[in-house]
């Protein structure tokens, strides 16, 4: 069912939903930017509808709130283990379309691999979704290419036309207190894209020589290997661990899960002095083989959204998408040669 708010009508809903939940969504951080004096858009707790950025990309993405970036798993004393309590309240999470489908792929990683991650389910139980319509891309976007655009697998929609807002709310529980404060509307459906100006066309074949292909030697020298486009990626979905000791002996303290990075040093390290893809470009081929190729082979579908926030962060103008694209070329191009 459908509803329309007034912004009044909004702030009485809202003061019910944040009762039960912590709402969190893309919110303007003042100076925060990477250049002096600009803004940040990130996601941030929201307590008014006013506050919620509907025209900018969020930086950063929703999986925040399902894998924190440092999670302490459990306390440690010389004789105890002690796991963490997790978060009580329930939470309310506005994401758009492919931020959604990245938390698809989050499901696949660690609750469909045979295995149920049980510091990621309790917070996965916690979320409810709510997404935002996209009425236009943003330039670097490709979500249509990637067929991330468009989602139903919402709890509730919001769109913001001039200063109504219209929703879509799936939560039965709910219904009532929506019908009290705005107009019903028949069919309202979250905005989507149809076309964006970023176009990724991903490689159907991939000849093992790929793998050696000078694609990847352009990186070497361009990547600083900070690590910033996996930071951002609502896709990746590795940690490494770490134990914080409270006393000098080592005894007492606690472990700690935080987010890692294929690009950075480190790494790939092994026992024994070893280190895996040394090389940056080694690393980019790591990363983009994997979004687009291995993960594919494994689930049916790319690992990659479209986002377009890797190339939105990347310090030295590093594109992702335009990767994606040389990778498709030189697979042809081998295979016609073959
Ligand atoms: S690889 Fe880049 S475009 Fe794809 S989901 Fe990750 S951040 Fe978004
Ligand atoms: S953000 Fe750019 S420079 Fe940094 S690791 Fe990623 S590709 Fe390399």
């Amino acid at each position: 069912m459908g509803y329309c708010f007034t912004e009044d009508g909004m702030m009485s809903v809202w003061s019910e939903l944040e009762k039960r939940y912590d709402i969190y969504a893309p919110k303007r951080f003042a100076g925060k930017g990477r250049f002096s004096d600009t803004d940040c858009v990130r996601y941030g707790q929201v307590h008014s509808a006013t506050e919620i950025v509907f025209d900018k990309k969020a930086e950063y993405s929703a999986k925040e709130f399902l894998l924190p970036n440092a999670e302490t798993l459990f306390y440690f004393t010389e004789d105890q283990i002690l796991e963490s309590a997790c978060k009580e309240k329930e939470m309310l999470v506005f994401l758009r379309s492919c931020d959604l489908h990245a938390i698809k792929r989050l499901d696949a990683v660690y609750l469909e691999q045979g295995f149920i991650d049980s510091y990621y389910k309790r917070l996965r139980d916690k979320v409810k979704f709510v997404l935002m319509g996209c009425p236009k891309a943003f330039d670097t976007c490709f979500c249509v290419d990637m067929g991330t655009n468009k989602s139903t697998d919402y709890d509730m929609s919001i769109d913001k036309v001039n200063d109504k807002y219209y929703m879509d709310c799936k939560i039965e529980e709910w219904t009532e207190l929506f019908a009290q404060s705005a107009e019903r509307v028949q069919d309202v459906q979250p905005a989507y894209v149809t076309e964006t100006k970023t176009h990724v066309n991903l490689p159907v074949q991939m000849p093992n020589t790929m793998l050696q292909s000078d694609l990847w030697r352009e990186y070497d020298g361009r990547c600083i290997a900070c690590g910033r486009c996996n930071f951002v990626c609502p896709t990746c979905t590795c940690f490494t661990m770490q134990d914080m000791y409270y006393t000098e002996n080592g005894k007492a303290g606690e472990r700690r899960r935080v987010w890692a990075s294929c690009m950075v040093d480190g790494y790939a390290d092994v026992a024994g002095g070893g280190t895996y893809r040394k090389k940056h470009g080694e690393r980019m081929r790591y990363k983009v083989l994997h979004k687009v190729w291995d993960f594919q082979k494994k689930h049916g579908y790319p690992m990659c959204v479209g986002c377009g926030r890797c190339d939105d962060i990347c310090p030295e103008y590093i594109s992702f998408s335009h990767c994606v694209n040389g990778l498709k070329k030189a697979c042809k191009e081998v295979m016609e040669n073959e």
